[in-house]
């Protein structure tokens, strides 16, 4: 099969792969789509085994984050970029500053940041060589640490779902399985403690698992039995593809609300869980606080201001709105949620599109 027949080529832009001989810099950047504006996404350092299987993740990443961004309503294309690499032994300043050098020589059509396996501080590197990255901490245009923002979302989306099946505006009486209390999991699980929900978590960090639930008088439970909780709603914090075949029939939960990107291990799994009558809430829709967050600083820069929560603040509403018109239609398309999430980004991305088109036409 060759890259344009891949499935996961999906019409890209443009896939744009980078050697550098000095610093041993092995990295692709694919940008889906510039319709909305500059294409935006993080850079994951991963030790792939093969070329063919970091194109693969590259592709499908850069193509969730045009989704992502359309959904959250923000002016960024999507795009995604790769360095292969083991993150633990491998990263050195020199090498993030040669992706620095190659990032600006796509001349702004694509902007990086941080994603698993690359710091605040790598994409600093990257700054010295090139303006096309965002994340970074310090500054008056500054947005740091994503995670409370993206609690925030999760915590707002798990508010809405409960209004909808329980018709309460609390989460008292509630139990909440939440699995991962790291960056985001954490925060949200101080949330939806104030909010009356009762918690049962697990992580693999035991040490940040006692604290976290000491603090929130949850229940601890081994990572592999979270599956197995007697649960209202299942909040995964953690890994992706946690909704496959093999945890499906052990979940009793009857909404998945949580910050993990990529919950579906197939979208199968999403209109499964639709026919079961379980709601999930699309997992790009409630975690998008955190590119709201990133994006807020891009705003800042554009407009020569400073990080503005006020800003961030109206972006998130939008986006709650947003998951409200996703779990409406649904209900009334009867539509799993997930495929529902989908069309709506690819209205707003295709408005956008036309709408370049007709002003080169003009
Ligand atoms: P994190 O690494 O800080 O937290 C993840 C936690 O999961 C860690 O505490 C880790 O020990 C735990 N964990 C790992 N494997 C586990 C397992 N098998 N069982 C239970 N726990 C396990 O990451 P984070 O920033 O909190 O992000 C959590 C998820 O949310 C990730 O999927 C991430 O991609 C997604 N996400 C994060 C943000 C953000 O703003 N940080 C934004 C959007 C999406």
């Amino acid at each position: 099969m060759t890259l344009f027949d891949s499935p996961s080529f999906s019409n890209h832009e443009g896939v744009h792969a980078f050697y550098d001989e000095k610093t041993g810099l092995k990295a692709i950047a694919a940008v889906h789509s510039t319709a909305r504006g500059p294409a935006v996404g993080g850079t994951r350092m991963w030790n792939y085994a093969t070329a063919a299987e970091a194109l693969e993740d590259v592709l499908r990443l850069s193509r969730g984050m045009s989704y992502k961004n359309a959904v959250a309503d923000l002016e960024m294309g999507g795009g995604k970029s790769v360095i292969i690499g083991d993150s633990r032994t491998q990263k050195t300043p020199e090498l993030f500053q040669a992706f620095g050098r190659a990032i600006n020589s796509l001349g702004g059509i694509y902007y990086a940041a941080e994603d698993v396996g690359v710091s605040v501080e790598d994409i600093a590197e990257a700054r010295k060589e090139t303006e096309f990255v965002v994340g970074l901490s310090g500054g008056k245009e500054g947005s740091g640490d994503p995670s409370p923002v993206t609690a925030e979302g999760v915590f707002r989306s798990t508010l809405t779902v409960a209004r909808r099946l329980w018709k309460q505006d609390d989460l008292t009486g509630l139990t909440v399985a939440v699995q991962g209390i790291g960056h985001v999991g954490g925060y949200l699980a101080d949330k939806l403690h104030k909010a009356g929900a009762r918690l049962v978590m697990t992580d693999v960090n035991t040490a940040l698992l006692e604290e976290v639930a000491a603090r929130n008088n949850a229940e601890i439970v081994a990572p592999d039995a979270i599956y197995d909780v007697k649960a209202d709603i299942y909040a995964p914090c953690a890994l992706g593809a946690t909704l496959n075949p093999e945890t499906l029939d052990r979940l009793s939960a009857r909404a998945i609300v949580g910050a993990a990107n990529n919950q579906l291990a197939t979208p199968e799994i999403g209109r499964i869980l639709f026919e079961r009558g379980v709601l999930y809430a699309p997992d790009y829709v409630v975690n998008g606080g955190g590119i709201i967050n990133v994006a807020s600083e891009m705003a800042a820069r554009n407009s020569g201001g400073a990080y503005d929560p006020a800003w961030v603040e109206g972006k998130l509403a939008r986006l709650m709105e947003t998951l409200e018109e996703v779990l409406e239609r649904s209900n009334s398309e009867k539509r799993p949620t997930h495929e529902v999430a989908d069309a709506i980004a690819e209205a707003r991305i295709q408005a956008a599109a036309d709408e370049k088109a007709r002003a080169r036409a003009a």
